[in-house]
């Protein structure tokens, strides 16, 4: 790699760096320690809150910048520079730049959209924390994180796939959009991962102008497919059903696939990367 380029990297967390079941990055220290020694910017880009995301932080090792609610805000440490033209507001120790609609607009059309098509969703807001613990098998206080949300909300829908269909059409025509995660449906404003991923690196290029940066992306589910599309090197991780997820035609050429399950199959491909990339020993 040439003096002048770097690597930042984005990662979806749920079943890419965490383990789907026991929610553990234990697989991932190798890769993650590594990245740390090199200086290696890792932004997650997830579909969980700013509330979920925080207590992660100091267990991965992580201070920088990330993204929540499927590219809908993008949290940056007060003080990190952004570019004038970007708007931005202050929260907490945070400046966030807002991409998406906030959770009350989006609660009142998904009100709207249930009386338009007759179709009721479970949403995140009508659950109580041990519904959403029986639904993901998270502890009961992550779970409580969970509901404090600024942009999005997850459903399950337990009907027919026609009703989802009319539903998710009512929810489009409103302005709104319907993603697909691992566990959840995501109602969310017009954003994606990818969109934010863009936005995050137009900010690492502006404040290091001489830096060629390289971006990869690690994810699992349909949602991290926009992702894929805005960085040089996407990663799919494996499943634990052995699966992965189905990707467009215009992909695939392109998509590492993770030899390995959740974090162990993203500590095996970072490990390659920064041995090719960085000269990584071992
Ligand atoms: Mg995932």
């Amino acid at each position: 790699m040439t003096e002048d380029t770097h690597l930042l990297i984005f990662t979806d967390l749920d079943g890419t760096l965490l383990d789907w079941y026991s929610y553990s990055e234990s697989a991932a220290w190798p890769a993650l320690n590594a990245l740390r020694r090199l200086n290696i910017p890792l932004v997650i880009a997830t579909s969980k809150t700013k509330a979920e995301v925080e207590p992660l932080l100091p267990l991965l090792g992580i201070s920088e910048v990330f993204i929540t609610e499927n590219g809908s805000g993008i949290f940056l440490p007060k003080g990190f520079v952004i570019p004038e033209e970007m708007h931005s507001y202050l929260l907490d120790d945070y400046q966030v730049i807002q991409i998406g609609p906030s959770y009350s607009e989006i609660l009142a059309k998904v009100s709207q959209a249930e009386r338009i098509s007759g179709v009721q969703v479970q949403g995140f807001s009508t659950m109580s924390p041990e519904e959403i613990v029986s639904l993901t098998g998270m502890d009961i206080e992550y779970a409580k994180r969970s509901k404090k949300r600024d942009f999005s909300e997850p459903f399950v829908f337990d009907s027919s796939q026609e009703d989802l269909k009319r539903f998710i059409k009512v929810i489009n025509k409103l302005g709104l959009s319907c993603l697909e995660g691992g566990r959840f449906h995501h109602i969310v404003g017009d954003v994606d991962k990818g969109k934010a991923a863009r936005i995050t690196s137009k900010i690492y290029k502006d404040i290091f102008p001489g830096v060629n940066w390289k971006t990869i992306a690690l994810g699992d589910s349909p949602n991290d497919i926009p992702l894929f599309r805005v960085v040089d090197i996407p990663i799919v991780l494996r499943r634990p059903d052995n699966s992965y997820v189905k990707l467009p035609e215009s992909l695939r050429g392109r998509v590492i696939k993770a030899p390995d399950v959740g974090p162990k199959g993203w500590n095996a491909v970072i490990l390659d990367i920064l041995r090719k990339e960085e000269g990584l020993n071992g």
